[in-house]
């Protein structure tokens, strides 16, 4: 642009010296003119180019001015410094951050404002610097306001200009930087202490735990992150725990206490907890923190406190103290759930002479021998415990809801455990045998106190005494009547078999033409004063005797013997014939070796034995029923599950099991006509037995409409007074032959 006012400069000066010559040169009028056209034309151009040109030289200003407030407010400070580390210029941003005013900083040692830990940090680095052209950067703490300190990191540079060297030096402040290192590195050190550690989000998801947490619990990083901590949960605290706990997670954002927690192998242990919520500035909680450390130890100790002052250091039973309160608690549950439960009182006969004659050694070791016989007398949830001296108690729970059925359940143990008291006593290697009084009291919502609850087994258990020793009394004389009708009825029936009162009646199976297919055989007891007595009634009680076993062999036996009868006649020949086999008979050792004798002694085709099984005996061991049932199954014995669909019937057992027949339980059957669900289960039953190849056979067909029923959803065979009622085995053969 500078070259423009000089042309229109020289254009003038031309065009003035032509218009001078102007007379004389009559051409050069025209010339004249024209430079001065030119020339006003330039003029133009000068002006626009002079506005131009202010134009840019503010825009310039404005511009510096830009650039000025951006290296004064830059967020970094910058400071040069001559080659002797004078300070030679800073920007306002390094004025602030050495909380000195910009003037007073001129001229000044830049190393003035270096912390004196860091000064030979500074020297060295400074001359680092000088010697080259790279960019040296370093971390300071440098003076601020000549008193306080902050971090700062420096970048420099060194400067070459044509005859002086300087360094510039970009100044960051990184206090805030290094607090949050050090926050950190402190919260690493902290996070590999030896209480486990677990942080989890809001939501108690696990992000992070320690190797204290992986220690103490046995779970890996890798296998709680992601989790809640409920991976933990050992099931020992109820909902009442875990909400007082978070009340005062949202009340106070912390909380600690006792827990018990479980290790991933399952061992369950104590910790101490303490939980504290992370909050954000807003005052919304982001994370949790857990820390913990393992309090089993002391629970150890606490627990033989409690060992001590509960238990019996004898026989390591419940003391007095602790039957009385958990007497408390079973009343009170007892009140809520409306189950009846028993208080047994014992007391050894004659404990007194053993203490005299063989010595009190001896006699501790009688009294540990009974605990330990009481204790295997009875179920997990029962309580034994010693009062102290001979006397003992026997807490049971949970009994039935009908008082009758209750006395009869706590007869049963009772006897059971007076039974066991009974036995012999190997007591130093000399035998002894000792018995023992029991007094029985029931409760439920009486209202009575653990206090009279005790006084009455006690009563009870001085007329037991006074009744001839080693036997058992009933505070309340009805349930003694209850007692006393079951024992007369064990005793008859022990001699049911010898007496001949036992017979076995049949009840015809037919299948879906209506052909006879065979017949299940039912046990009956003809009692010479009751008449004929239930196997509803009696099996139980032969179960709980062991008397079934003989009235088992005997049904067998007897069961083989009519299929021997039958096959001598062509209207009978090919039936099957079912037994009922019940649990304690199944489960013994020599049950396969029975069958197989009985088998070959009646010399029968096996293929005509059926056997009956319910789900409660099969899943009470599966491994050793699988064994029997394949055995059985072998020999050529035909297996029927029995009232199928009232255990847990459920398709892994039923693949597993050698079975040929289901047998649909009578209580789906009843309703089957009415009751959708009755149907959906038998259709489903049926199914399921067609699935698995199975033959199913309805029991308790009584109607036609379930027959119908049964019949268009293609049950195989049936069983039911609708086609004749269990009878005795004359009047059965009679009905074949009338059929026939
Ligand atoms: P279970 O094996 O399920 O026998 C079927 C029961 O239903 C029999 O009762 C039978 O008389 C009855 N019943 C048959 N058809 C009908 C019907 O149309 N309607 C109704 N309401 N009932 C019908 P029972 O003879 O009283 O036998 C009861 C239970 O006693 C048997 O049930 C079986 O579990 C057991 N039991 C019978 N005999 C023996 C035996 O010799 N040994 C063993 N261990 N248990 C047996
Ligand atoms: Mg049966
Ligand atoms: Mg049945």
């Amino acid at each position: 642009m500078g070259k423009k006012p000089r042309e229109a400069a020289a254009l003038r000066s031309k065009a003035e010296a032509q218009l001078a010559d102007a007379p004389t040169r009559k051409t050069s009028a025209r010339s004249a003119e024209d430079l001065l056209h030119e020339l006003r034309v330039h003029q133009i151009e000068l002006e626009m180019q002079n506005d131009e040109l202010r134009q840019a030289q503010i825009a310039l200003e404005e511009s510096r001015d830009r650039y000025v407030d951006l290296y004064e407010f830059a967020p970094v400070g910058y400071v040069t410094l001559d080659h002797a580390g004078m300070i030679a210029e800073v920007n306002l941003t390094a004025a602030a951050l050495l909380g000195v005013d910009r003037k007073k900083l001129i001229k000044h040692r830049f190393a003035g404002f270096v912390a004196a830990d860091s000064h030979d940090h500074w020297y060295r680095h400074f001359s680092l610097t000088r010697q080259g052209q790279s960019l040296q950067s370093c971390e300071l703490v440098l003076k601020r306001n000549g008193d306080s300190h902050f971090h700062a990191q420096l970048d420099c540079v060194n400067s070459q200009n044509c005859d002086n060297s300087s360094v510039r030096i970009i100044l960051t402040d990184i206090s805030a930087r290094k607090q949050i290192e050090d926050e950190l590195r402190i919260a690493a050190i902290t996070f590999q202490s030896s209480e486990g550690i677990v942080v989890t989000d809001a939501d108690g998801i696990i992000l992070r735990v320690n190797g204290a947490f992986t220690k103490l619990t046995g779970y890996s990083e890798a296998e709680a992150v992601g989790k809640t901590p409920a991976l933990l949960s050992s099931g020992r605290h109820d909902k009442l725990f875990y909400q007082r706990m978070w009340t005062s997670m949202r009340q106070e954002h912390y909380w600690q206490g006792e827990m018990w927690n479980k290790r991933k192998n399952g061992k369950i242990y104590a910790e101490w907890l303490a939980i504290s919520a992370v909050l954000a500035p807003d005052g919304s909680i982001t994370h949790y923190v857990g820390s913990f450390s393992d309090i089993t130890k002391d629970g150890e100790a606490e627990a033989e406190i409690h060992r001590l002052a509960y238990y019996d250091p004898l026989t390591q039973l419940p003391n007095r103290r602790l039957l009385i309160d958990r007497l408390g608690q079973a009343l009170a549950a007892s009140r809520r759930n409306g189950h009846y439960g028993a208080l047994l009182f014992l007391d050894l006969d004659n404990f007194k002479t053993l203490n005299d004659t063989r010595g009190h050694d001896v006699g501790d070791l009688l009294l540990i021998e009974i605990a330990h016989r009481l204790n295997v007398s009875v179920r997990e949830g029962d309580t034994v415990g010693r009062l102290g001296g001979d006397e003992f108690v026997v807490m049971l729970e949970d009994l039935s809801e009908d008082a009758q059925m209750a006395a009869l359940q706590a007869g049963i143990v009772g006897m059971k455990v007076r039974d066991a008291i009974a036995m012999p006593y190997m007591l130093k290697g000399l035998e002894f045998t000792g018995t023992a009084s029991i007094g029985v009291s029931l409760f439920c919502n009486q209202g009575d106190s653990v206090d009279d609850l005790l006084k009455h087994a006690d009563l009870a258990m001085y007329h037991a005494k006074e009744s001839g020793r080693n036997s058992l009394r009933f505070f309340d004389p009805e349930m003694q009547a209850v007692l006393d009708e079951r024992s007369a009825m064990e005793s008859d029936l022990r001699h049911a078999l010898v007496r001949k009162q036992l017979s076995l009646h049949y009840q015809i199976q037919i299948d879906a033409t209506h052909s006879l297919i065979g017949a299940e055989a039912l046990l009956r007891w003809e009692h010479p004063e009751r008449g004929q007595v239930s196997p509803a009634q009696f099996i139980p009680l032969a179960e709980d005797t062991g008397l079934i076993l003989p009235i088992g062999l005997w049904v067998l036996q007897t069961a083989c013997a009519q299929i021997k009868a039958w096959s001598g006649n062509p209207a009978t020949r090919g039936l099957q014939l079912a037994i009922n086999v019940s649990a304690r008979q199944f489960r013994q050792s020599n049950f396969v070796e029975q069958v197989q004798q009985t088998l070959a002694a009646s010399s029968i085709d096996p293929q005509y034995l059926k056997i009956e099984l319910t789900e409660s005996l099969v899943l009470d061991n599966v491994s050793d029923t699988v064994i029997k049932m394949n055995t059985l199954k072998e020999m050529g014995v035909s297996l029927s599950m029995d009232d199928f669909g009232t255990g847990y019937s459920s398709l892994s057992y039923l693949k597993l099991l050698p079975l040929d027949q289901l047998k649909i339980d009578q209580s789906f059957v009843r309703n089957v006509a009415s009751d959708a669900n009755d149907a959906a289960i038998v259709k489903a039953i049926i199914t399921m037995g067609r699935t698995f190849g199975l033959h199913v056979i309805a029991e308790g067909v009584e109607s036609s409409e379930q027959h119908e029923f049964l019949d268009q959803h293609g049950c195989h065979g049936y069983q039911g007074y609708l086609f004749g009622k269990p009878m005795p085995i004359d009047q059965f053969n009679e009905w074949v032959r009338q059929r026939a």
